[in-house]
């Protein structure tokens, strides 16, 4: 099969997207996309790097899924809705065996969010997978980590913060678990749920956001500098797994407090908005767990329930250190 052939059988669909702003889809030299009156594109890539990103035993149709999602998880964070989305592979062989599953996986999770793949490169090399994605957001409005205020409450979304931290480790071979809730942590590992739904309720209600990407707070600490402030992060608070939960409490906070791979969203809010995050993630369809709060001094402080300090050792995930 040759590359021609292989983005005709494999990453070319009849258009049938639902969103307009798809004006031009793949076959030309570029796409053409036509965000709506008053809005702004918003654009975000992620690069998955097989050892990296991703292990080889991860089945193909979860690669797609989320090669797809951790980029539609930045889209969230912003505030802003899914319009497309372009791939760049590099692929060792023209292997059906692998492209069939993995652009199956990647076409399910685009559908669920009424998403196009307008476009991208296909090319022989060391497997690697590079997505852009495109969204669009009312001028002013997206989500952003820079807005974080002192008096503002600390948010995380969905049940399972951590669970992704916990397979890789069982992966690394210094945990073991029982069959089945290994395959629980596990899919949380490779199928994240991008959080696109709640990320456009909380537009107008949260103050900032960012998904959680490379642990809680490599990734808070992000938005502390951005906004110029601290917080304290109640983790007794931080919603976990009964898998997790089972764990040593030293393990859960590793997990939850420098795991990595949850994309979930942590945004700040108002408190005089507590009611309003309630109820957007009501219409979201997902779980928002208040986990700490703003400061005006600098500094990220962890406490548990008594108020007492936890200790927190690890550092952030770091490509080059
Ligand atoms: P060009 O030579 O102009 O770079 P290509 O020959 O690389 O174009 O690609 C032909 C068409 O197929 C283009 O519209 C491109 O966007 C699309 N395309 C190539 N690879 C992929 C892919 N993996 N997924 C989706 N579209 C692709
Ligand atoms: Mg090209």
């Amino acid at each position: 099969m040759g590359e021609f052939e292989l983005i005709a059988r494999h990453f070319t669909r009849a258009s049938r997207s639902a969103r307009p702003a798809v004006a031009l889809g793949v076959g030309d030299d570029c796409a053409l996309l036509q965000p709506a009156p008053g809005q702004q594109l918003a654009i975000s890539t992620d690069m998955l790097v097989e050892g990296r990103h991703f292990l080889s035993t991860v089945a193909p149709e979860r690669l797609g899924h989320k090669a797809l999602a951790v980029n539609l998880s930045d889209l969230a964070a912003c505030g802003a809705e899914p319009l497309g989305c372009t791939l760049a592979l590099a692929l060792p062989r023209a292997d059906e065996s692998f492209v069939a599953p993995f652009a199956r996986g990647l076409f399910a999770l685009a559908d669920a969010h009424g998403i196009e793949l307008v476009g991208g490169d296909t090319t022989a090399g060391p497997l690697n997978i590079c997505i852009t994605v495109f969204g669009q957001v009312p001028v002013g409005q997206a989500l952003l980590r820079s807005g974080a205020r002192p008096g503002d409450e600390l948010w995380v979304s969905g049940r399972t913060l951590g669970d992704a931290r916990l397979a890789l480790e069982v992966f690394r071979g210094t945990q073991a678990l029982p069959g089945a809730d290994f395959e629980t942590v596990r899919r949380a590992m490779e199928t994240p749920q991008p959080r696109v739904a709640l990320g456009l309720a909380l537009r107008g209600v949260a103050s900032s956001a960012i998904d959680i990407s490379d642990g809680l707070l490599g990734d808070l600490g992000h938005v502390l500098r951005r906004s110029g402030v601290g917080a304290v992060v109640q983790v007794d608070a931080l919603p976990r797994s009964a898998v997790l939960a089972a764990q040593p409490l030293a393990l859960q906070h590793e997990c939850l407090l420098a795991g990595g791979d949850d994309y979930e969203l942590l945004f700040t809010a108002p408190a005089v908005l507590h009611a309003a995050v309630l109820a957007a993630g009501e219409r979201a369809g997902t779980a928002v767990t208040c986990c700490g709060h703003i400061e005006a001094a600098p500094g990220l402080r962890v406490v548990d329930a008594s108020g007492a300090a936890v200790a927190t050792p690890w550092r952030s995930f770091d490509h080059f250190q």
